[in-house]
C-alpha cells in the first residue's frame, strides 16, 4: 500500500526532522514503508525556492530544465523562462486575444464560428462603420518600435480609434 503526495512543512530543520519522526513512527505502526529516497527537500524563502534541492544526499539542479538560467519556480514556467517566451507564451495570448476578437465580432452582429475556439480571425474585416483589425502595424510619424496592438477597433461615424494589447503577467510583477 503507497501513500502519495505527502508533504511536510517545517520552520526550520529542525521542525522538518521533528514531523519526519512522527511519520516514520506511525508508518511503521501501521505498517508502510517511509520512502526516503523518493522524498526532496526545498528550502523556500518568501515564496522562491533558495538554491538546491536535496534528495537525501543527491543534489539536484534547481535551474530551469529549459533555459538553465534562472530557478525553476512556479513564477519563472507561467512567465518568466525566454525559451517558453518564443512559443508557447506567444501562442497563449493570441488564445486571448481570438476570444477577444471573437466576442467583438459577436457584439457587431457578424458570423462568427459557434465555439471561441474555431475561430480565426482574419486581419482586415469590416463591419458598416468599424473596421476591425488584427495584429496590423500602426503607421506614426515618428517610429515606434511596439507598433503592432493586438486587436484595433475603428469606428469611422463615432471617429474613434480603440488599440487593444493584451499582456499576462504574473500576478508578481503587478501587485
Ligand atoms: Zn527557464
Amino acid at each position: 500500500m503507497y501513500i502519495d503526495d505527502l508533504k511536510l512543512l517545517g520552520r526550520n530543520e529542525n521542525d522538518l526532522e521533528n514531523e519526519m519522526k512522527i511519520v516514520q513512527t506511525i508508518s511503521k505502526d501501521i505498517n508502510i514503508k517511509f520512502g526516503l529516497e523518493k522524498c526532496a527537500r526545498i528550502r523556500v524563502k518568501r515564496g522562491s525556492v533558495q538554491g538546491k534541492m536535496h534528495v537525501l544526499k543527491e543534489e539536484i539542479e534547481s535551474k530551469c530544465r529549459l533555459c538553465k538560467q534562472h530557478e525553476e519556480t512556479i513564477d519563472h514556467l507561467t512567465s518568466g523562462c525566454p525559451i517558453l517566451a518564443k512559443n508557447e507564451y506567444l501562442m497563449r495570448n493570441d488564445k486571448v486575444c481570438t476570444h477577444l476578437h471573437y466576442s467583438i465580432c459577436k457584439a457587431l452582429g457578424t458570423e462568427t464560428t459557434d465555439k471561441w475556439y474555431t475561430h480565426i480571425p482574419k486581419p482586415v474585416c469590416e463591419y458598416g462603420d468599424v473596421t476591425l483589425l488584427w495584429n496590423q502595424a500602426v503607421h506614426t510619424d515618428r517610429e515606434v518600435a511596439a507598433n503592432m496592438p493586438d486587436i484595433i477597433i475603428k469606428n469611422k461615424k463615432e471617429k474613434t480609434c480603440t488599440l487593444i494589447d493584451v499582456a499576462i503577467p504574473a500576478d508578481r510583477n503587478v501587485v
